[in-house]
């Protein structure tokens, strides 16, 4: 019988997507559910995998990549760019290849994808014919903030880069994040914010993450120009698919 893999992230749709798995799939399959850990992120997230744990009634397989010692920074450094055209680095080095060396094949793997990310299942699957993916949240239509309101309403407190207004909790400066977001972490997180700065320094402007709309002329994290910090402190919402899911592994 095909094993099913969840993918963890320490984000809170991951979460419900695993704990619907679970229910779904936790009596008559063997269930896994992978995190890769990454030394960037907020240390708040490990509390959150830990309550996590808690709350699916099993253990979270924890990753870490030794080659880079799970560090954003070293993969940037070693490999000489943050970002390209067909992806950021890190996640590749860092998440994927070691999420896919633990797969087998015939995996179910189970995603947190949400019903805003339909695109991004479509993509997925196009590109990897050859794997079986399942996306719970798509599937009863629950949304990035249906999944904050079901993970507090767990008793679970999210993590802190969402309580500070972040719409994730991805690395502390992810490199697919924009300007707005650059300043909201140069703000709320200086020291973290310097070390990007030093290691694009140190790459040079292969490494620079903007460009100029006008002109073309790409720019360094420094020379952000001034404008709004982007966060989103409004409340998780919720739906009556929330209810519906929620029935799933509470009954
Ligand atoms: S969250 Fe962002 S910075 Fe961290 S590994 Fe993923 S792409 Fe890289």
């Amino acid at each position: 019988m095909a094993r099913i893999v969840c993918q963890f992230s320490c984000g809170a749709a991951s979460a419900v997507a695993t704990k619907i798995a679970l229910a779904q799939y936790g009596g008559t399959h063997e269930v896994h559910i992978l995190n890769a850990l990454v030394q960037e992120e907020h240390p708040d997230n490990r509390r959150f995998l830990a309550d996590c744990e808690r709350w699916f009634g099993r253990a979270i397989t924890v990753l870490r990549n030794e080659r880079y010692g799970a560090s954003v920074i070293e993969v940037f450094r070693r490999k000489q760019f943050m970002k390209s055209r067909y992806g950021a680095p890190c996640t590749a080095e860092l998440k994927r290849k070691l999420l896919d060396s633990w797969r087998q094949p015939g995996d179910v793997m189970v995603f947190g994808y949400t019903a805003e990310e339909e695109d991004r299942l479509e993509d997925f699957r196009e590109r990897n014919p050859d794997k079986t993916v399942v996306a719970p949240l798509i599937e009863r239509g629950l949304g990035k903030k249906d999944c904050l309101a079901m993970v507090e309403r767990a008793g679970i407190e999210l993590p802190t880069m969402y309580r500070l207004g972040y719409s994730n909790a991805n690395c502390i400066g992810c490199v697919k994040g924009g300007e707005g977001y650059f300043r909201a972490i140069r703000e709320d997180f200086p020291e973290e914010f310097e070390r990007l700065c030093q290691v694009q320094e140190s790459i040079g402007p292969g490494a620079y993450l903007f460009r100029d709309r006008k002109t073309g002329v790409r720019y360094s994290l420094r020379d952000i120009p001034p404008g709004k910090a982007r966060r989103d402190l409004s409340p998780p919402a919720c739906g009556l698919q929330c209810e519906i899911a929620e029935q799933e592994y509470t009954a």
